[in-house]
């Protein structure tokens, strides 16, 4: 993790905290994983307004979390890998493909 990440890391709210983490983690990152800690850094982790996103042309939008009230605010780990999205592998730095 580079200085940036500890620091987006650090600065994130404590709840929050473990998620952003994992989006830096290449053992540990997931498409899900990704996108919520993109939407919660979007937002400055205001759950609800990323549940009434108004930005329906973000690419993300589809795939936002929190689009319920009753998601956790973890939220599952590596539940949303490449097969369920269909979008390629995360990789890390070195191009490769974590197991
Ligand atoms: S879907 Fe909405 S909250 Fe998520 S990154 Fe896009 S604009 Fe931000």
């Amino acid at each position: 993790m580079n200085e940036d990440q500890k620091r987006r890391v650090a600065d994130a709210p404590p709840a929050y905290r473990g998620i952003i983490r994992r989006a830096y983690d290449p053992r540990a990152v997931s498409w899900t994983n990704a996108i919520r800690a993109f939407c919660l850094q979007c937002t400055g982790y205001v759950r609800k307004d990323i549940r009434d996103c108004t930005a329906p042309a973000c690419p993300l939008w589809a795939y936002r979390p929190y689009q319920t009230d009753d998601e956790p605010e973890e939220g599952p780990e590596l539940v949303a890998g490449p097969a369920a999205t269909g979008l390629p592998a995360p990789q890390n730095a070195s191009g490769e493909v974590p197991s």
